[in-house]
């Protein structure tokens, strides 16, 4: 194992995850990254990493899993001995419903995947990164949503409120490990050109909501990308418990 720093981002086989996962490449680091079933573009992700002369580990893991995340992190201990930063990226949406419709299933994944699974995965960060536990320090971003702030009313009310959710965790985790050399920070982005919009039934959403956004675009994936990889830098070194929006100004 050389001295690279190794970050993990979880759901990196694409959209914002890729282009998170290519840039950290780009800025040197060993890069691990998780994805649930699309192993081909989980393989496409690892050749471009390894193509930008570094090391790279795909896993297939489902993060609302605790035995496909403990599984994760040993892997990552086992290929690199050591982790500096961790992505909470893995997320999903639902198919557009009002409240009174969500049944028991569908809020219970939804709450899995982007509460419960973030927070197992930042817990097996700390455990490994905090200078309490003889860790180097390192730093953390969670992928947010300005849906946290706008609620998506008619659209999907648990989704912005699993994204309401991470916010409180990254103000809390980021005060409770701040004096052990562990940053915490969240990246609200805004409507991203990625196929989440698809996953949920609505292919369009990018374009039917351009015409709201002030710049009057979506994000692309890399432009989130590049303010997750500042949170991570030692450009942020002074910036904890923040919570940056990336959103066109919407
Ligand atoms: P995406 O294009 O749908 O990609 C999701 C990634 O997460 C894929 O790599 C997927 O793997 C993986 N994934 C899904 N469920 C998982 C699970 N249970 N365990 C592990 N990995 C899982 O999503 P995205 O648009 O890039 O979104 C990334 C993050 O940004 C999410 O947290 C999302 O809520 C947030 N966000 C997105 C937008 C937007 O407009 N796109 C806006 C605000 C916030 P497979 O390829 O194997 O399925």
């Amino acid at each position: 194992m050389n001295g690279k720093k190794v970050l993990l981002v979880t759901g990196g086989s694409r959209g914002i995850g890729a282009a998170i996962a290519r840039l950290a490449a780009e800025s040197g680091y060993c890069v691990a990254f998780s994805y649930v079933s699309d192993e081909q573009a989980a393989e496409a992700v690892a050749a471009d990493i390894k193509a930008r002369g570094c090391e790279a580990l795909a896993m297939r893991g489902d993060v609302g899993n605790e035995e496909d995340v403990l599984a994760l992190f040993q892997a990552v201990d086992y290929k690199f001995g050591r982790l500096d930063a961790l992505v909470n990226n893995a997320g999903v949406v639902d198919r557009k419903s009002r409240v009174e419709d969500m049944s028991l299933d569908r809020i219970t994944r939804m709450m899995r995947i982007n509460v419960i699974g973030s927070i197992l995965c930042a817990r097996e960060a700390v455990k490994r990164m905090s200078t309490r536990n003889g860790g180097r320090g390192g730093a953390i971003v969670n992928l947010s949503s300005i849906a946290a702030v706008l609620g998506a009313a008619g659209e999907y009310v648990d989704y912005a409120a699993s994204k309401g959710a991470i916010d409180s965790f990254t103000v809390g985790l980021a005060r409770e490990v701040a004096e052990e050399g562990i940053r915490v920070n969240a990246v609200r982005p805004g409507v991203t050109d990625t196929d989440i919009h698809a996953s949920g039934g609505q292919p369009d959403r990018v374009r039917q909501f351009a015409p709201f956004i002030p710049m009057k675009r979506p994000a692309t994936a890399e432009e989130i990308a590049r303010a997750v990889m500042f949170l991570l830098s030692d450009a942020a070194s002074y910036a904890t418990g923040a919570i940056l929006d990336v959103t066109g100004g919407r």
